[in-house]
């Protein structure tokens, strides 16, 4: 065994005076290994802000709608969202929950609303209050339980739609769906007071559209959640992708989680205009899991399907952190 070295005292550190100047240094280090680098990428009038990688962190944020899907560990960019929508209970993707509520609070921010599957409730519900009396902080928070296939209407033009997903235990898909007010087709040609004074007579002159904006899956393997109409037609579709070499088909059935070649099959009947992959695993890393995809599905299709974890196009936590300033510190 190697003894320890001897202790060097202050006055003595440092190269010795006849030391030779030439040395060559040590190359300076861009950014710290502990610096997280976020994603951030923008799709049409929405950005996707957010890092998932497999069994380690999953948290993806889209800004303009105040909504955050799983929380991974809580990074700060997480919390200025209200609504945080939780997919299952897997660690990498809700073990900040205390934090996010406890932090909005301490911050001065309204209390999170969070959604979750119906089932993790009561379990979510006791680790809050155990937080509260370890804390003794009164961290707000409203707990919204989901079944799925069910709409929670944050505003009468906006709503969250569940869509069952296929992860083994209870879990579920989120969609941002946008709820507009349409006139009837055939009431086209009235002019304004007409239809003022038919709508004051009764007459249903509108019917109510729903558009799905964003949707993100959480952890699934393939299933009837890749069949729903507002997954397969929402403007950005978040998906997981798991595992990509051949040898790791076992790890995808037993963890149910999708294998690239299950992918490769599902992406053709996808109608979205932009697919964002996440949750890839380390064991393959993202520039050669696009390689594997662009391999199975062609050029063209590559066109929409975008990786989370490139990060061509994303920025570090700095960044973001700019984008999206913490409010003043409440004082609490
Ligand atoms: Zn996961
Ligand atoms: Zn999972």
């Amino acid at each position: 065994m190697d003894s320890p070295p001897a202790p060097v005292s202050p006055t003595l550190a440092g190269p010795p005076a006849d030391a030779p100047t030439d040395l060559p240094q040590a190359p300076a280090v861009e950014k710290s290994y502990l610096v997280q680098r976020i994603a951030r990428l923008k799709f049409g009038t929405y950005h996707v802000v957010g890092y998932s990688v497999a069994g380690e962190e999953t948290v993806v944020q889209v800004p303009e709608m105040n909504v955050c899907f799983d929380v991974g560990r809580a990074p700060h960019f997480a919390l200025t969202s209200d609504i945080l929508c939780l997919t299952h209970a897997h660690m990498d993707h809700v073990a900040g929950v205390g934090y996010y509520l406890s932090q909005r609070h301490f911050q001065g921010m309204k209390p999170g609303t969070v959604l979750l599957p119906r089932e993790m409730e009561r379990p979510v519900d006791n680790l809050l209050r155990a937080w509260r009396d370890l804390e003794r902080q009164e961290t707000p928070y409203t707990l919204v339980p989901m079944g799925p296939n069910e709409l929670y209407e944050v505003r009468r033009d906006f709503g969250i739609r569940t869509v069952r997903t296929q992860h083994g235990g209870p879990s579920l898909a989120y969609v941002l769906i946008s709820i507009r007010e349409k006139l009837k087709p055939e009431y086209l040609g009235k002019s304004g007071p007409e239809l003022v004074e038919m709508k004051r007579s009764g007459v249903e002159i509108q019917y109510r559209q729903e558009v799905p904006i964003v949707a993100f899956l959480g952890d699934t393997t393939a299933g009837p959640v890749f069949e729903h109409p507002d997954v397969i037609n929402a403007e950005v579709l978040v998906t997981e992708c798991t595992f990509f070499e051949p040898d790791h088909k076992s790890k995808a059935k037993f963890g149910r989680h999708l294998h690239v070649e299950q992918f490769a099959r599902l992406l053709p009947s996808l109608k979205n205009k932009y697919v964002l992959v996440g949750h890839v695993t380390r064991r393959t890393g993202v520039r050669r899991a696009q390689r594997i995809l662009r391999k199975l599905v062609g050029n063209q299709q590559m066109e929409r399907v975008h990786f989370l974890m490139d990060f061509d196009q994303s920025a570090n936590a700095g960044d973001v952190e700019e984008a999206n300033p913490m409010p003043p510190d409440g004082g609490a």
